[in-house]
């Protein structure tokens, strides 16, 4: 069972992951964005990490739905209220439960991810985070690792691929043969699951 402690945990690698990776994520949104993906991302999540500690909420689903805001409020480009909702209605669809089963959590991680897709309105193959998410949350019913693979492998499958939203798709054609910066920090979120679960 996953519990509090759990979730706070995995916000916390987040950010320390996303600190390691920022130079990395900018860069990725250097040719095909504005730069800024990386230090949007650790702007937000050392936020959230301050106050998933100093708030220490006491339910899984306290933990994201804080974390989500925290995004909201902290993050001005769009990546901020889209991770924002993933954890908030995942939080929020996790419900009021002390501890939560890994198979309750991934219920309500497709709940998160569906409420992605209808705010930005991206589907799989449109190069964004979504092609990293989706395939993470199907593979989540197997384990946390086979989670983690699939979205790796989400995030480098988006590089062939033509942007259809976000700033990328302003570039149409020339965005192909690029990574896209929020596939691969959705590769590091569910990366930091996986090691928080021990996988
Ligand atoms: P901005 O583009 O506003 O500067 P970021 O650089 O922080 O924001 O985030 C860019 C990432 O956000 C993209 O690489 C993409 O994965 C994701 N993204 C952008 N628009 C959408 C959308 N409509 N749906 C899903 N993801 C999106
Ligand atoms: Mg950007
Ligand atoms: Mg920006």
């Amino acid at each position: 069972m996953l519990d509090a402690d759990f979730f706070r945990r995995w916000m916390t690698a987040t950010a320390v992951s996303v600190g390691h990776e920022a130079e990395r994520l900018t860069a990725l949104d250097s040719p095909i964005g504005d730069a800024d993906h990386g230090s949007n991302l650790r702007r937000g999540f050392n936020a959230v990490a301050t106050a998933v500690e100093e708030e220490a909420p006491a339910t899984p689903g306290t933990v994201l739905v804080l974390a989500g805001s925290r995004l909201i409020s902290t993050v001005g480009g769009a990546s901020g209220p889209l991770y924002g909702t993933l954890l908030r209605r995942t939080g929020k669809a996790l419900g009021e439960a002390a501890e939560v089963s890994a198979e309750q959590f991934t219920d309500a991680l497709r709940i998160g991810v569906d409420a992605v897709r209808a705010l930005g309105g991206a589907a799989p193959g449109d190069k964004t985070m979504i092609d990293a998410l989706v395939p993470a949350v199907d593979a989540l019913a197997e384990s946390f690792a086979a989670a983690r693979t699939a979205a790796e492998q989400g995030a480098l499958a988006t590089t062939p691929l033509q942007a259809r939203k976000g700033r990328a798709s302003y570039l149409g054609e020339r965005s192909i043969g690029h990574q896209d910066p929020g596939a691969t920090s959705a590769a590091l979120l569910i990366a930091t699951l996986a090691e928080t679960a021990g996988e």
